[in-house]
């Protein structure tokens, strides 16, 4: 079998002994006979894999389920951008969102439909190449939502912001499980799985207790975070399939030594990128011009010259690289290089880097 260095932005790579694993699941599970295809979402085969799941989940992230509870919907992060207003915002209510490009962007628009959205910060005036240095908080808000890694415009969050006594609210989708980071600090975190937790079709949740208790009451059976709450992600038919290759990945991410050794291994590779691209300023541009703000996990830049982007390409091609072409709105190009995308593939990528500069130096 050939495997390439898939940059994909997502659904992005997976571990190959998660692949592997899985493929073995999708013909039999357990000796029981079935795939995991098959198996009913209230067997006991697949109720251990999903309870596995949720404590892992949690576990990883710092928590416990004392006081945060695991969620496994489906729909794609762009569900929760209305979901989590309908629960946790009113007319007569305002919730502060920080606009950090796209993503963030169409939060804010599906928030709007529910109550006041203050923007907090923006760095739209510089085109999302940084994250805002500062917040115009509301006092009293329902809350106050980020986007922990902005996954086309390649910024991140190092830090956390401070956000007075509104509950935190974050869209963890590119870069959970990326880096150690107070996860506790988030009243409700989400992230669709398929940039670098798993396949699509899962969107994963962490929660607080005490703030689910305070959710908007009398929405449709499945819209209310309480409602998959109290079943534990089993009200309806969860997405069997994606949870069961989270569960892999998240035992993969456990052998691999945990969140600690997993982040050591990404700024690694990030920095074998950056260093890369910041050599041969007179070739590229990266995106995000300070160190600060840049991704560990979507790398973005252009050439100076754009007549050598479709010849950059094919020469990355030729290398065994796929889905470096950056996102349509911020063009130029962009590595994604989540957990599961492997150092060698960094290094390989940033000798193409030195080769193609040194073969386009004025
Ligand atoms: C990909 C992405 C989304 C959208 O996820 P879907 O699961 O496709 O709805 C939302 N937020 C961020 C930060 C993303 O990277």
């Amino acid at each position: 079998m050939k495997r390439i260095y898939n940059f994909s932005a997502g659904p992005g790579i997976l571990p190959l002994p998660v692949l592997e694993e899985a493929a073995k699941g999708v013909l039999e599970i357990n000796n029981s006979g079935m795939s995991i295809l098959e198996v009913s979402h209230r067997g006991k085969d697949y109720e251990t894999i999903h309870h596995n799941a949720e404590q892992r989940l949690l576990k990883l992230l710092g928590l416990t389920a004392d006081t945060h509870q695991a969620l496994f919907l489906g729909g794609g992060a762009s569900t929760q951008f209305a979901m989590l207003p309908m629960n946790f915002l009113a007319k007569d209510q305002t919730a502060d969102y920080v606009n950090t490009g796209e993503w963030a962007a169409k939060a804010i628009k599906e928030a709007q439909r529910f109550g006041n959205v203050h923007v907090a910060a923006s760095s739209e005036d510089t085109r999302f190449n940084c994250i805002p240095a500062s917040l115009q908080l509301t006092p009293g808000a329902r809350y106050l939502h980020i986007t922990t890694n902005n996954t086309i415009e390649g910024t991140e969050w190092q830090a956390l912001p401070e956000c007075g006594s509104a509950p935190l609210i974050a869209d963890c989708s590119s870069d959970i499980f990326a880096r150690q980071l107070d996860y506790s600090r988030f009243s409700l975190l989400y992230a669709g799985a398929q940039k670098n937790a798993g396949p699509a079709g899962v969107t994963l949740l962490a929660v607080r207790r005490d703030f689910l208790q305070t959710a908007n009451t009398d929405l449709p059976a499945m819209f209310a975070y309480n409602t998959h709450a109290k079943a534990d992600s089993l009200y309806n038919t969860p997405p069997v399939f994606p949870i069961y290759v989270v569960d892999l990945v998240l035992q993969w991410i456990e052998r691999e030594g945990g969140i600690a050794a997993v982040e050591d291994r990404n700024r690694r590779k990030a920095g074998l990128v950056y260093e890369a691209l910041d050599a041969y300023p007179a070739v590229y541009e990266p995106t995000v011009p300070s160190p600060a703000h840049r991704s560990l996990m979507n790398v973005t830049f252009r050439l100076r010259d754009t007549s050598l982007d479709s010849e950059f390409l094919a020469g990355a091609a030729a290398r065994n690289m796929d889905g470096l072409k950056g996102h349509r709105s911020v063009g130029g190009f962009r590595a994604s290089i989540y957990n599961a995308f492997p150092e060698e593939g960094c290094q390989a990528l940033a000798e193409y880097l030195h080769a193609f500069a040194r073969a386009h130096a004025a």
